[in-house]
């Protein structure tokens, strides 16, 4: 089976995060048991939803890992003209949920195990595919710790999220965070004898601001990026019930994206500094004044010398003779920390159709993907290669 016959199937797999990938892992583990390449199955907690991990060639040595997730974005609110989960082939574009993010790399790394196996490798090829990424790399997590404890680590990892096949280097990390303002209720004809905690959440977000201002203004810079800078943002504001009562509670969710040069625990550190001034100001009202702040989610920004050998051989794969850097964020970053593995991003379609209706990959894309691939096998089997 080629690529594009593999993204067919994988597209037609609603594997929103929400939901199982089981469906999708038992084909992906059929298709390679078909060809003689056993599968590691590494199950969540509670068996709804699975990681995948398979070798192929020598298992004494370590190889090449292809990276990538199995779970989309949902379609919820919005306007496909086309089937989500369906691969619709349009004037050499591949339409369906998950076709560039990142379905499209995922179906071309299939393809490329079916040819590794029949091929006599030298050095093996590694396929990594995690659930539960796009919720914050939440499922990749088991999958390093058992690489963690195996005695040989990957020499190298390609994650295919979607970079128009160009060699990305680097991306932010990202600490998600909520904050959770407690006021005092009271009747709003009362409002000045009551604790507002939407004024303590609008005075947090002020806060937010000026942290914002203060990097965009002072911080630290990395030219690569398009924001060359740390980012702090407000996503969603919870509270109030009632227009005639005063909110007791207001609830934040907020996130830093941060540059390599920037840690963002001294950032949430000034944060929490801002968070207890405003509580304190208040508790002259209401004693029982907070404001809270707990992390959500956290994963680490991917920084890979671009002079590096790791980068020169992806370059090479590719034709590439420059790199990027990537404003979304991958499990690139916690291979890299976790496991000390040099981490590329390169894969086809781009981030610009991701997470939107009518989502597509090009078969142009499908196939430099392909044709990367092809260049690696013929790499992994000579006897002189050494990766990286
Ligand atoms: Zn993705």
């Amino acid at each position: 089976m080629d690529s594009i016959q593999i993204l067919e199937k994988l597209i037609a797999f609603p594997t929103v995060s929400r939901d199982s990938n089981l469906d999708l892992i038992g084909y992906v583990s059929d298709l390679l048991a078909a060809q003689g390449i056993a599968c590691q199955i590494i199950s969540s907690a509670d068996g709804h939803k699975a990681n995948l991990f398979a070798t192929i060639g020598p298992t004494d040595a370590a190889g090449v890992m292809l990276s990538g997730h199995t779970d989309v974005v949902p379609i919820d609110g919005q306007d496909w003209t086309l089937p989500p989960f369906e691969m619709t082939a349009r004037d050499g574009k591949l339409y369906g949920r998950g076709a560039a993010d990142m379905k499209g790399f995922v179906a071309c790394a299939l393809a490329a195990c079916l040819k590794a196996s029949k091929i006599p490798l030298q050095t093996p090829l590694h396929l990594a595919l995690s659930y539960d990424e796009e919720v914050g790399c939440i499922g990749v997590r088991s999958l390093i710790d058992m690489l963690r404890a195996a005695p040989l680590r990957p020499l190298l990892c390609i994650v295919g999220e979607p970079t128009s096949m160009h060699v990305a280097t680097g991306h932010k990390g990202k600490l998600a965070a909520r904050a959770i303002c407690r006021g005092r209720e009271g009747h709003s004809a009362l409002a000045p004898l009551a604790l507002n905690a939407i004024h303590l959440g609008c005075d947090f977000v002020a806060a937010l601001r000026g942290e914002q201002d203060r990097l965009a203004v002072d911080g630290a810079r990395d030219g690569d990026y398009d924001i060359a800078y740390t980012t702090v943002h407000v996503g969603k504001m919870n509270a109030g019930v009632a227009l005639n009562i005063v909110p007791n509670l207001c609830q934040l969710d907020f996130e830093i994206r941060n540059i390599a040069a920037d840690n963002p625990d001294e950032i949430l550190e000034r944060l929490r500094a801002e968070a207890a001034r405003i509580a304190a100001a208040a508790s002259a009202i209401a004693p029982e004044a907070a404001v809270d702040i707990e992390i959500t989610n956290t994963y680490p920004g991917l920084d890979t010398p671009a002079n590096s050998q790791a980068v020169a051989f992806v370059k090479s794969l590719t034709g590439a003779n420059d790199t990027i850097k990537v404003a979304f964020g991958t499990e690139g970053g916690l291979f890299s920390r976790d496991l000390g593995t040099p981490t590329i991003v390169c894969g086809p379609g781009s981030m610009a159709q991701g997470h939107r209706p009518d989502e597509f990959v090009s078969v142009e894309q499908m196939r430099r993907c392909d044709d990367m691939l092809d260049n690696l096998l013929r790499l992994l089997s000579d006897h002189q290669f050494h990766a990286a």
